[in-house]
């Protein structure tokens, strides 16, 4: 049976000329239970050490935990500080937008603070992305766009991504950018498959953007799957894990990198050894009838 190409060990983020590893690593959890910054910079080490450059936070990761929004933002801050030359090693990415309790808040005075505040907490004069966290169905995507624009004149941001946005709200964002969008930020994973076939991909292919898939073991429900579905798509990963001697999350990262689009799974695990571990995906090798097999499991049904 014919294989799907390898994933490329490094490419660029989107039609940028930021050279990005093919997995990133995400801080969502990344001050869950009042970690150290000795902790947190373990955990930043281990990615680093396992070739996985590109980090992603956002201001409002830790907003629900003892320090409050921004939590994730300063302990990496915290990190950095301490061991200065780390930042040259990383892709840098941010987000903003979403400010609880009111949802979501693209404003031109509310983005330009709030980009303001992320550099100040993680201590750095520029992130080398920028995603909007959700859209803000009250801001004019114009307005949004000339904010974003001037925060990469004024060199605060080196390029501009989205996070759950729908394909018309790439598009109409898109429109009225003068400078490129290079990423996209859907929940990808074994267990959330829309994307494959609503647009979001296609899109991301035609426009260039590199994929970065959310929460890829569905936030830890692969590894702990409950009812008939999310048993049926952890069998068929363990089937072909168990063929090329990974794990089941291994198996998960491997099958999104298989895709054409070039996703790049955000590796969530907290975990020095899990998140090394992460890379064995480069190894792996996918033929069409494995990749599909894992998708019609997720699907419930065979393919039309
Ligand atoms: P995930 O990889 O789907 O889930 C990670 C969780 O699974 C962790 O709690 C991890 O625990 C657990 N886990 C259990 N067994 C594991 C194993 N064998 N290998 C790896 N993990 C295992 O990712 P996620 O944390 O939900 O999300 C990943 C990243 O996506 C975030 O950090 C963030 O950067 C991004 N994100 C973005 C959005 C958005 O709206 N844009 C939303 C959510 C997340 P351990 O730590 O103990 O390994």
């Amino acid at each position: 049976m014919s294989q799907l190409p390898a994933p490329p060990a490094s490419r660029t983020l989107g039609t940028s000329d930021i050279a990005i590893s093919p997995i990133a690593w995400g801080m969502w959890r990344l001050a869950e239970g009042s970690r150290s910054r000795a902790d947190a910079a373990a955990l930043v080490h281990a990615a680093l050490d396992a070739g996985i450059t590109l980090l992603d936070t956002a201001d409002i990761y830790g907003f629900d935990g003892t320090g409050g929004f921004g939590d994730a933002e300063a302990l990496l801050g915290e990190v950095l500080a301490a061991d200065p030359g780390l930042r040259d090693k990383m892709v840098l990415a941010t987000k903003g937008g979403i400010m609880p309790p009111l949802p979501y808040d693209q404003s031109r005075s509310y983005l330009t603070e709030a980009l303001d505040k992320s550099l100040a907490r993680v201590k750095v004069d520029t992130v080398d992305l920028y995603q909007i966290h959700r859209p803000d169905l009250l801001a004019h995507p114009q307005e949004v766009a000339r904010t974003l624009e001037d925060a990469v004149s004024a060199g605060k941001v080196r390029t501009l991504g989205v996070s759950n946005f729908t394909p018309a709200q790439i598009d109409a964002l898109a429109h009225f950018l003068t400078v490129p969008l290079v990423s996209t930020q859907p929940e990808i994973s074994p267990l959330r498959i829309d994307c494959f076939e609503n647009g979001e991909l296609d899109q991301a292919m035609r426009m260039g953007l590199t994929p970065l898939a959310w929460s890829p073991l569905g936030g830890g429900a692969l590894i702990s799957p409950k009812g008939a579905r999310d048993i049926a798509v952890a069998t068929e990963l363990d089937r072909i894990a168990g063929e090329q001697g990974v794990s089941r999350s291994v198996a998960a990262y491997g099958w999104l990198m298989a895709h054409p689009a070039g996703i790049v799974p955000i590796v969530g695990s907290q975990n020095a050894e899990r998140i090394a571990e992460a890379t064995q995906a480069l190894e792996m090798r996918w033929t069409r009838q494995d990749w599909y097999a894992v998708l019609v499991a997720a699907r419930g049904a065979p393919m039309p």
